[in-house]
């Protein structure tokens, strides 16, 4: 049987992969320039600033490259990395700075595709832009691994201990490393509490259905568009390269999987397209996201030389690319970005899951209202 904590998810995504390579886990003590714990986008496009810049890089991930929400996604490329206004109280010019990371990390995305000749049936569309996950995140890793960023998979970082040098400790190895990033987002879990406080897990969910032919596709989303609803607990859907529907939504706030998402989410999908009755659903999975209570991502320094970026409350694909960016140069002291950011205060919630979750609930719930509200006026 496939163990989930460490193998893909069965997704339309893992069974489409160009081609899967897997990574060795790390059974030895090793050192290295940077750290990183986390393959998924935030983690390998680190890693890519970081080695074009030179420096040693060591990724560790307690699964697989793309395992967590850069793999599972609905491939949305949404502009805009954060709520700039939230900036505004600290000044024009740092409101203006923090609204252009938003207008460029899209075209951040395409730059990469480009720059590592990535074939991820990129597509451009009216509403949003749409591109497919698994193939993008293996892809970016394997160019990652070219350039020298050494990878391990199934190797789970257990503890840290700060200092000039960082030891992380994993099951059967250690990393030494002059800075740390923890990329870990929604699964950080217990190897940082703060962290984990500063954010609610929640579920969000996909279904993929057979392929519909080019005629019927066309007939339910006619430019073959991306489409995202503006709400906080959104519906999006699009077609994927061989015409089937990927119709995606349905959080939960526990950061449990939902059962039963193929009926839950089909009966969503008839809402929207009530002409599909007839059609198969061969794909269904789940993933975590990292909601934060101001739906700002949360990038920031624990100490002089540990970093971390998270909480892109379901709007990750494009802003990773971003953040990757934006830490590899406050390693190397090129850009300040990150104290830029660091200005807003995180939240952090009190009390593990019996608090958070309920907390959650209530968090989604004003949201709702507030989408409501926003909907009638
Ligand atoms: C179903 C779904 C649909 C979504 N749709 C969209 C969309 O259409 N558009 C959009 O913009 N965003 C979307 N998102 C959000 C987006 O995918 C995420 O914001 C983004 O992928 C986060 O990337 P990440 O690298 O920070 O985290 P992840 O991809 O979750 O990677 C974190 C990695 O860290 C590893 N890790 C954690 N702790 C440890 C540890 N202790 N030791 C070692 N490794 C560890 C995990 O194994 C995991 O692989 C969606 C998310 C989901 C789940």
């Amino acid at each position: 049987m496939v163990n989930k904590e460490t193998e893909h998810v069965a997704s339309y995504y893992a069974a489409t992969i160009n081609e899967s390579k897997t990574y060795p886990i790390l059974k030895e003590g090793i050192t290295s320039e940077v750290c990183i714990v986390g393959a998924g986008f935030t983690g390998i496009n680190t890693a890519l600033n970081l080695v074009k810049k030179g420096y040693k890089v060591v990724v560790i991930d307690s699964a697989r490259v793309g395992w967590g929400a850069s793999g599972r996604n609905g491939g949305q490329l949404i502009s805009g990395f954060t709520f700039s206004n939230k900036f505004e109280q600290f000044g024009e010019e740092v409101a203006q700075s923090v609204w252009k990371l938003g207008a460029d990390c899209s075209d951040l995305v395409r730059e990469t595709i480009k720059e590592f000749e990535i074939d991820c049936d990129l597509k451009e569309g009216f509403i949003e832009v749409a591109l497919n996950n698994l193939q993008m995140d293996e892809l970016i890793e394997r160019k990652a691994s070219n350039l020298g960023v050494l990878i391990y998979e199934k190797t789970k970082a257990f503890s840290i201990r700060p200092g000039k040098e960082v030891l992380i400790e994993t099951g059967q190895g250690s990393v030494r490393a002059k800075h740390l990033v923890l990329a870990g987002n929604a699964h950080i879990g217990k190897l940082n509490p703060k962290l984990r406080r500063m954010i609610m897990p929640a579920s969000s969910c996909i279904i993929a259905t057979e392929p519909l032919g080019n005629e019927r596709a066309k007939e339910i989303i006619a430019k073959d568009m991306a489409v995202c609803d503006l709400n906080t607990i959104l519906d999006y859907y699009r077609l994927s390269a061989d015409k089937r529907l990927l119709f995606g939504g349905r959080y939960n706030y526990s950061g449990n999987e939902p059962k039963n998402i193929d009926q839950n989410l089909r009966k969503r999908m008839l809402n929207v397209f009530p002409d599909l009755d007839d059609v198969r659903i061969d794909y269904a999975w789940a993933g975590n996201v990292a909601v934060t209570i101001h739906r700002i991502p949360q990038l920031g320094r624990l100490t002089e030389n540990i970093f971390y970026s998270q909480g892109y409350s379901g709007h990750g694909v494009a802003p990773t690319h971003m953040a990757g960016k934006i830490i590899a140069n406050a390693i190397s002291n090129e850009w300040d970005m990150i104290e830029t950011l660091s200005k807003i205060k995180h939240i952090q919630l009190p009390g593990g899951k019996w608090f958070s979750s309920p907390a959650m609930s209530l968090g989604m719930l004003y949201y709702r209202l507030q989408d409501f509200l926003a909907s009638k006026s």
